[in-house]
């Protein structure tokens, strides 16, 4: 069989990990985070103390540092320069830095470079904000996954606090919201469904549903 592109596009929070996870898993296709690159990035800049809004700092830093995604997909470690930074990544604090740098062009440059030499042989399950519309415009199967915001804000709180950590529902809320705007309304690359996009909602649906429908479309290519 054809080893396909696959991808998963869609606001925070709608499960695309889960089930981008899950889908590569079943398919026996590598997983890419592509979130997880942005915000091993955003990491970096923190710890190394560059102002967010430097676009020529930033850009040099996505151009110089090497990020590799490792591991199963269930399993999948993030490293920024040979260091481990899977778990340090998954904070509000490097989310919402995530989603300000990659609003800078170059930044998105250096980022999606990476992402086609990765993804272009195929076999991959790409997730992110732009898969379908500019990473991969022509990958075989592209998915737009969403749900309500009240589904959204409460997965993203029960994430944070399966972490240990005490964030209120209502500040989940205000991030994804915030950070789901700023993914929207920015200039290169916004998140949008792609008009050959299949759109999935998961509020209401279990993680294997949606596999399951992503599988019978897949399929149907395949
Ligand atoms: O998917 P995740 O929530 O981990 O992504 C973190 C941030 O990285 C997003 O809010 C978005 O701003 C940015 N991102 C992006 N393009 C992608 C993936 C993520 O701009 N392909």
């Amino acid at each position: 069989m054809k080893k396909l592109i696959i991808a998963i596009d869609g606001p925070a929070g709608a499960g695309k990990s889960t089930v981008g996870r899950q889908l590569a898993r079943e398919l026996g296709y590598t997983y890419i985070d592509t979130g997880a690159m942005y915000r091993a990035l955003a990491w970096k800049a923190l710890q190394s103390g560059i102002p967010l809004d430097d676009e020529a700092r930033l850009t040099r830093l996505a151009e110089t540092s090497r990020i590799t995604l490792t591991g199963r997909p269930d399993a999948l470690r993030v490293f920024i320069d040979g260091e481990d930074v899977t778990e340090a990544i998954r904070t509000l604090r490097v989310g919402e830095a995530a989603s300000r740098i990659s609003a800078i062009p170059g930044v998105r440059r250096a980022m999606v470079a990476e992402q086609r030499r990765i993804g272009r042989r195929g076999g991959v399950v790409m997730e992110g904000r732009d898969i379908g519309t500019r990473v991969f415009p022509d990958a075989d199967v592209k998915f737009y996954l969403d749900a309500d915001l009240e589904v959204r804000a409460r997965r993203r709180w029960e994430e944070e606090r399966a972490r240990g950590r005490r964030v209120s529902l209502e500040e989940a809320r205000r991030e994804i919201q915030a950070r789901d705007a700023r993914d929207r309304e920015r200039r290169d690359s916004p998140l949008r469904r792609a008009e050959d996009a299949i759109h999935i909602d998961s509020s209401t649906r279990t993680v294997q549903e949606v596999v399951n429908q992503m599988l019978a479309f897949i399929h149907q290519k395949n």
